[in-house]
């Protein structure tokens, strides 16, 4: 196939986009939709439930604290503040045992063996389901909702619109959804690892995401972009320094958007394989240089604010429309 023929259809709004890719990286391609602005990857083949398991794992030694967007959701006046209420990809269930203690009554899907387990036995969540939001959808076709929440979970979507058709139906009419995505116009200073095929397939900003959810049939009652803080200033001051570390190390071998590109048994060795003293020493240094930062992300922070960078999270609360 020719470049000059290629044609690429938005997941978002099935419009052809025929621009030049904005980036590539190994095999996959980023485009801009003209017509609903997402930014997308192609090719889109999400990995199986293992692959997260392997990349996310971990998560169930301690209770992690609550993410700014479940902070946004429990606080937002407009959501409705009880009801039935499911989580689509619940990790641990700290953001389920919250919205539990707010009067919500909760259920969960999540596809981390090893995190579903925490949110049973150390939370004592009793409805947590090893499936897929179609699989439960398959399964439980009577099982209705108020609100479904997803957060941080629609950027790794590869067919965003079979997506929200299954979270509509396991809505109630008039139901909620409430989210968060990486807000793709937030302050980097480099490029964010995490931020690429096959772990993410799309950026969103404020007006994609408005604009794919009203689409959908939703009705868009609060955006909220999380202002950049002190610790992500000292993020990006430490990652625009970072070059001249990672040059010295293995580093970027090893990173995690090179090991996410790997099979799973490199996959799996690269992430076990214990760093030689040298790694243990640039590494040793690299902490003391990301503490280091920290002065000077506060020292940098009211210029931060004046220029009204933008943090991680893009949240959003809507309504299914009558
Ligand atoms: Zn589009």
């Amino acid at each position: 196939m020719s470049s000059a023929k290629l044609q690429i259809a938005c997941p978002a709004c099935a419009k052809v986009a025929l621009d030049a890719p904005l980036e590539r990286y190994g095999s996959y391609a980023l485009f801009r939709c003209p017509a609903c602005d997402l930014y997308f990857w192609e090719p889109r083949v999400m990995p199986d439930a293992r692959w997260y398991e392997q990349m996310y794992g971990g998560r169930d030694e301690k209770l992690l604290p609550l993410e700014p967007g479940h902070k946004y959701f429990l606080s937002d006046p407009l959501a409705p503040g009880r009801g039935d209420l499911l989580d689509i990809g619940c990790g641990t269930g700290n953001f389920l045992a919250a919205a539990r203690a707010e009067g919500y009554t909760v259920s969960g899907t999540e596809l981390d063996r090893n995190a579903a387990a925490f949110a049973k036995e150390r939370l004592d969540l009793p409805r947590i389901l090893g499936l897929t939001i179609s699989e439960f959808v398959q399964r439980y076709p009577d099982d209705k909702f108020d609100v479904v929440t997803f957060f941080e979970v629609l950027e790794h979507q590869a067919a965003p619109l079979e997506f929200i058709q299954h979270v509509k139906a396991c809505l109630r009419p008039r139901g909620y959804i409430a989210l968060s995505v990486p807000n793709r116009e937030r302050w980097l200073t480099g490029p964010d690892v995490f931020d690429y095929p096959p772990n993410h397939f799309l950026r969103w900003n404020a007006a994609a995401l408005r604009t794919f959810l009203h689409a959908s049939g939703f009705e868009v009652l609060s955006v909220r972009e999380q202002p950049a803080s002190v610790a992500h200033t000292a993020q990006m001051i430490n990652m625009s320094l970072r070059t001249g570390l990672m040059h010295n190390t293995a580093g970027d071998a090893s990173s995690f958007r090179n090991i996410m590109q790997m099979a799973p048994p490199d996959a799996d060795s690269a992430l076990h394989t214990a760093p030689t003293p040298r790694q243990r020493a640039m590494q040793l240094l690299g902490r003391v240089k990301h503490a280091a930062c920290y002065p000077a992300a506060v020292a940098a922070y009211p210029y931060v604010r004046m220029r009204r960078l933008k943090g991680a999270y893009l949240y959003c609360l809507a309504r299914l429309m009558p």
